[in-house]
């Protein structure tokens, strides 16, 4: 098993140019800033957010994909932004190639995700934010840890009008600061 997983983590490195690896574990945020928008995105191994890549099967499977669904619906409770910049949440969607929009939560229907290595499925999620005073972001506390433990990393990626940063985020270093200046 170990090696097929493997093999497939190989097979998705080389195959996608822009997309990052599917490695169980490690989830990717593009975070911009751009005017008063905040966009984050999230592409992750569904493995990290479910424990399984694949339709749910049965009641308690499906009432994880519910609850997946609802925690990252609260964005504002998963991305903290700094409160004097005042962001509030303005639209979530999520998608996976292994999981319908009803059962996500999506009313609207979008294309469907793309289609990941054999057995392999990830969720892709954006989250947009509208802040009253975005000159005063400076921080983002990420709380996906605790509520998704399999979930050990995050390769973070920030952009804004005056700066690129990357970070790596984990349960100890939850937060991406920077100067605002
Ligand atoms: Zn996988």
């Amino acid at each position: 098993m170990r090696r097929i997983a493997l093999i497939c983590t190989l097979l998705a490195s080389g195959l996608a140019s822009a997309a990052p690896a599917h490695v169980h574990g490690i989830a990717h945020l593009d975070v911009s800033l751009e005017g008063n928008v905040l966009n984050i995105s999230m592409e992750s191994p569904l493995d990290s957010l479910l424990g399984f890549e694949r339709a749910p099967r049965g009641n308690a499977e499906i009432a994880r994909v519910r609850a997946m669904a609802s925690v990252l619906r609260e964005a504002d409770r998963v991305f903290l932004t700094t409160p004097a910049a005042g962001c509030s949440l303005s639209s979530v969607h999520l998608s996976s190639s292994a999981l319908s929009p009803q059962l996500l939560g999506e009313t609207a229907s979008k294309p469907a995700a793309a289609e990941e290595p054999a057995g392999h499925a990830d969720l892709d999620a954006d989250f947009s934010f509208k802040c009253a005073n975005p000159a005063a972001l400076n921080s983002i506390v990420v709380q996906l840890f605790e509520s998704f433990p399999a979930m050990k990393s995050i390769d973070l990626q920030l952009v804004t009008p005056k700066l690129q940063k990357a970070a790596k985020l984990s349960s100890g270093a939850r937060t991406i600061s920077w100067s605002a200046k």
